[in-house]
């Protein structure tokens, strides 16, 4: 088994300076405070975080500042990391997951298939889904979104509820994106990460009490996204060649999801191998007598999923099977709750 360095982190978090409510100090206090190696910001449609020198080394956590794009109706949100300028404000959506390709930033699909029932929902916040995924140069989404995920399972009638108790319905990735995620992987290579989407909106209850709605370091302690690095990311090169080091393993799918709330999820491994050659996640390769190996932190349900189905279910702490070609994922649940979501392994076939 190779060893990585594992970095934990969350990625999508609003400032004041679009619709969240904490400055960026408090938002790095936060991510530090929960234990956090990293962080990725993005307010809508400004980079002032990044302008004013926030990306960077903040003791041990690293923070890189990028932007939530959207176009002219506020549709297909995609957040851009490592732009230091911002794309012109009227692109469409082709246009800007085309230029922040071209730029080399990292691009990420937002909340894709959020849905809603409006009806029922706590109507300030329409559903904002894309539609359409299929373009080749999306080649990284959201699996599992805290606040989206939130916003469609809150209605009127348990808001209460659901606004002090936030993380308690951090249930699942939504099946049917995970059913489309496990679809295109048949075709290209599409990375899902997790992402908290964290506000810290402030909303008043019952007239005196007023409450920031997901708090930066409770979301901090929900879905996180962690990276599995060759080397260490040191303090003493400069921000842009960390940030590109992230980048890079994220755009290589070499992540997994966890929710925090769950359990810690770092020591998890998912790998495949064959003698001495292996496959991480984000790989793909032919493969002789490949046996796919898993290392689950804590004791939990797993789920191996091939081609879209599953295959395989039971409780473990370690996997270690013969397997054929296919595209594979594995899924850990506690509690019979989503706990660890690790990203695809293909093994091609040989012929
Ligand atoms: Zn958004
Ligand atoms: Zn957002």
């Amino acid at each position: 088994m190779r060893n990585f360095k594992e970095y934990s982190g969350c990625i999508h978090a609003h400032s004041i300076y679009s619709d969240g409510s904490g400055t960026f100090p408090e938002m790095i206090k936060a991510a530090q405070g929960a234990g956090l190696d990293y962080l990725l910001a993005s307010d809508h449609m400004t980079l002032q975080g990044r302008d004013e020198g926030y990306t960077g080394w903040h003791d041990d956590l690293f923070l890189s500042v990028g932007y939530e794009i959207n176009d002219k109706n506020d549709q297909h949100h995609y957040l851009a990391f490592g732009l230091d300028e911002m794309l012109p404000s009227d692109y469409s959506h082709e246009q800007y997951i085309q230029a922040v390709k071209a730029k080399d930033a990292l691009g990420v699909a937002a909340h894709p298939f959020e849905q809603r029932d409006v009806q029922k929902s706590v109507v300030e916040f329409p559903p904002i889904p894309w539609g359409n995924l299929d373009y080749p140069e999306i080649e990284v989404i959201e699996i599992w979104n805290m606040m989206s995920h939130w916003l469609e399972l809150t209605t009127g009638r348990n808001k209460y509820w659901n606004v002090v108790h936030p993380r308690s319905f951090s249930t699942f990735p939504s099946r049917r994106l995970l059913a489309w995620w496990d679809r295109a992987n048949l075709d290209r290579k599409v990375v899902g990460i997790g992402s908290v989407d964290v506000h810290a909106i402030k909303i008043r209850i019952f007239k005196l009490y007023t409450k920031a709605i997901f708090d930066y370091k409770i979301m901090f302690k929900s879905i996180r996204t962690h990276l599995l690095c060759d080397s260490e990311l040191t303090k003493s090169s400069d921000s842009a060649q960390v940030e590109s080091t992230i980048f890079n393993l994220i755009r290589d799918g070499r992540t997994f999801i966890s929710n925090f709330r769950r359990g810690d999820a770092r020591g998890f491994r998912f790998w495949i191998e064959d003698g001495d050659r292996e496959l991480q996640m984000g790989e793909s390769g032919t493969m002789q007598r490949p046996i796919l190996k898993a290392i689950i932190p804590e004791r939990g349900h797993c789920r191996l999923i091939r081609n879209g189905e599953l295959i395989q279910k039971g409780k473990a702490t370690r996997i270690e099977m013969a397997v054929e070609p296919g595209v594979y994922r594995l899924e850990v649940l506690k509690g019979k709750r989503g706990w660890i979501y690790s990203n695809h392994i293909k093994i091609l076939e040989s012929n």
